[in-house]
Order: structure tokens, then sequence, then C-alpha cells
């Protein structure tokens, strides 16, 4: 469960062809990275397939059936927003809880699915600070357990580690791959950081433009980038 394909995606604002028209397979269990320079379409492509914005045309399949008018939160999908997303006036565990909440979950069935979650990100120590009370590092696991209790099919990331220190940002890139196999679900990670998606990918799209100039695996753009754009991004000879 979780494969994604869009066919003919696209997405203008106004006259403005942000997104001219995508094709692009991800299958179940990837772990894909969009990579592109800043303002090149990547947010506009995540939040497209997270529902967040609607698509001007094209469809959007997961696990084969079309969900391009269906609202974001019957999606299955769960983004990750940077660790500042959270709610400085709650608790960790409400923070993590509270998609749950407003899902009227049962109360009971939200403490466990939040006691697994703190449990997988290490944070059950942590459960009654505030954000204001936690590092950075431990801010973002939770900002990630927030969308891990909705097991979801898919995890969408934009950039959830552009605001941490050079040396957190390593081990939080170790972390989340380790989090994605651990619990098997499909991944797409966007990023403007050439570093975290050739470390990172299983797949890499790389985008320019809003058009895909190559898919591939991290050893196939570097060794036979599709053009000088590509590898030029990437930093291989060519
Ligand atoms: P990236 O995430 O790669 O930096 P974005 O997807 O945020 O790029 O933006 C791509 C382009 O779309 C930019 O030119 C941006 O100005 C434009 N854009 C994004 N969102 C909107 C919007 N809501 N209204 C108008 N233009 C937008
Ligand atoms: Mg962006």
């Amino acid at each position: 469960m979780g494969s994604i394909r869009l066919e003919q995606l696209s997405k203008s604002f106004g006259e403005h062809a942000v997104i001219p028209s995508i094709d692009l397979e991800i299958n179940d269990g990837e772990f894909v990275v969009f990579v592109g320079p800043s303002g090149c379409g990547k947010s506009t492509l995540l939040r497209l397939i997270a529902g967040l914005e609607d698509a001007s045309g094209g469809r959007i399949l997961i696990d084969g059936k079309d969900e391009t008018a269906t609202p974001p939160a019957q999606r299955g999908l769960a983004m990750v927003f940077q660790s500042y997303a959270l709610y400085p006036h709650m608790s960790v565990r409400s923070n993590i809880g509270f998609p749950l909440k407003m899902a009227k979950m049962d109360p009971a069935e939200i403490v466990r699915k939040v006691e697994d979650a703190a449990r997988i990100l290490n944070l059950g120590d942590y459960l009654d600070r505030k954000p204001g009370q936690l590092s950075g590092g431990q801010r973002q696991r939770v900002a990630i357990g927030r969308a891990i209790v909705r097991s979801p099919r898919c995890f969408l990331f934009d950039e959830p580690l552009s605001n941490l220190d050079a040396a957190l940002r390593v081990a939080m890139r170790l972390e989340i791959t380790e989090l994605h196999h651990k619990l098997g679900a499909t991944s797409i990670y966007v990023t403007h950081d050439q570093v975290e998606a050739m470390t990172m990918a299983d797949k890499i799209v790389v985008l320019n433009k809003g058009r895909i100039e190559q898919v591939g695996s991290p050893l196939d753009l570097y060794r036979r980038p599709a053009n000088i754009f590509v590898a030029g991004f990437i930093g291989s000879p060519k």
C-alpha cells in the first residue's frame, strides 16, 4: 500500500504554469526524493499530491485509485512539516495526538497510538514537556510523530531539516530513512540539498522549472546524468 502515479499532472497560478505536465510512478515502499533549485516547483508538486493544492489538469492515482479530487484528510498520506509547526502551548503528548483528536478517535486509543509513536521515536521520556523544552532534533521527531500516529500509506516531507544545524541534519537523515524502513510506508522527501538527495533516496526525481529532468537511483544520476543540468546539479562529471 502506498504506490502513487501522476499522469499529466499540472498546476498553474494565474498565467504562471508552475508545473506544465508531470508523469511519474512511485512504487510502494520507495524512498523518493524530489530535488531541484529553489522555486522549481517541489513544494507545489508535494502539495498537489497531498491535496493541499487543486490540480489544474491531470490525475493523481494512489494505489491505483483516482484520488485527484479527494480531500487531503482522506488520502491516507501524512505531511511532515518543519519542527516549528508544533503548537508551543501544548505538550509533546498533545502535539502528537492532535490529528487523532481532530479525527475524534477514542481517547484510550489515542493514548496507545501516541505512546507507540513516542517509543519508536525515543520520545517516551518527553511526553509531558512543551516543545520549547526540547532540542531541535527532538522537536523534529515530535513533528514526525504527529505524522506516524495516522498510520499513513505515504509520508510527505517538505525540507523537514532545513532549520536544523549541520551535524543534527546528518543524524536526522539517518533517523528518517531508518524510520521509513521500519514503518514500511512510501516516503516522498523534498529538498534543495543534493547531498540529502544522494544519501537518502532509493529514487531521485530531479526537477527544474516544473519539469522532470531525470528520474533514477543516486548511482544512475551520478554515472549517467541525462544532461548538463543534472550533471551540474548533482555534481557529477559530464
Ligand atoms: P520550491 O518548493 O521548489 O522552492 P515552489 O513549489 O514553492 O518551489 O514554487 C514554485 C513556483 O510557484 C514559484 O515561482 C512560486 O513563486 C510559485 N508559487 C508557489 N505557490 C504559489 C501560490 N500560491 N501563488 C502563486 N504562485 C505560487
Ligand atoms: Mg519548497
